[in-house]
């Protein structure tokens, strides 16, 4: 039994105050994580003082590192600092940063493999664009940013990855996947594991939607076969509606 996951991405939003009455809002009601897995992904400024607020159910997570330890690269945060906040997750891969600031699937990759090699669990994003799904070749697009991304993982490592299944057109667009269509792209993710690894492999790994998840739409997404929770940007960022998300999956 996969146990559930949700997880907030808060993005370029909250001041450190913000950031703490909502973590006081949501921390006493939130379910145990024996029963779902609720992490907060955070700007990056914001992370030492949210660990010191995490506890067994509510975990912290950054929304970028650059795969390099230290070095000449202005404005970027490495693994070895993200280690230092006493983070959990990383999200690599996601729709923003590869279309505002040009990640390739290449660099997503080294990203995903240094994530790894510093005892982070990278939160990997992968997800077509409207053009692709038109042209009907989205299980093909989503498959070779796996490939790619996933290139140099091990079984043993793999098991420490989340995948994200964001369609780009349904991310802050208020547009979300039909459940059954969501469904049908992560059981196809489920199988492109199963082939790039194994059969228990892919039984175990966890796969979320995202894409203009809600209150409203949460409960039927999540009661999907494989999908295993949320990747929820707008939605998470009021304490009500996050917590409610989270509830969903109970
Ligand atoms: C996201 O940022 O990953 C996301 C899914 O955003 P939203 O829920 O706002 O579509």
């Amino acid at each position: 039994m996969r146990k559930p996951m949700m997880v907030a991405n808060w993005k370029m939003n909250k001041t450190r105050d913000e950031a703490l009455a909502f973590i006081y809002a949501i921390n006493e009601n939130l379910p145990s994580c024996d029963v779902v897995d609720t992490v907060i992904c955070a700007p990056a400024i914001l992370l030492r003082d949210l660990v010191k607020r995490q506890g067994d159910n509510l975990r912290i997570g950054a929304q970028n590192m650059y795969y390099e330890e230290f070095g000449a690269f202005t404005g970027e945060i490495s693994p070895v600092m993200l280690q230092t906040t006493g983070v959990e997750y990383v999200i690599v891969g996601h729709s923003e940063r590869r279309s505002l600031f040009g990640e390739s699937d290449e660099l997503v990759n080294k990203k995903v493999l240094s994530a790894i090699n510093h005892g982070l669990k990278p939160i990997l994003c992968v997800g077509e664009t409207l053009d692709q799904r038109e042209l009907g070749i989205t299980s093909s697009v989503i498959r070779k940013q796996l490939e790619i991304a996933l290139n140099g993982v091990s079984v043993k490592d793999v098991s420490n990855v989340i995948i994200a299944y964001e369609p780009v057109w349904a991310i802050g667009t208020g547009k979300t996947a039909a459940s059954s269509d969501a469904e049908e792209e992560c059981k196809n993710i489920r199988q492109a594991i199963k082939e790039l690894y194994n059969a228990v492999t892919a039984d175990e790994m966890r796969i979320l939607y995202g894409g203009s998840m809600k209150p409203a739409n949460a409960k039927e997404l999540v009661s999907m076969p494989n999908i295993d929770g949320g990747l929820v940007g707008g939605a998470s960022l009021d304490p009500n509606s996050f917590l409610e998300l989270v509830k969903c999956c109970e």
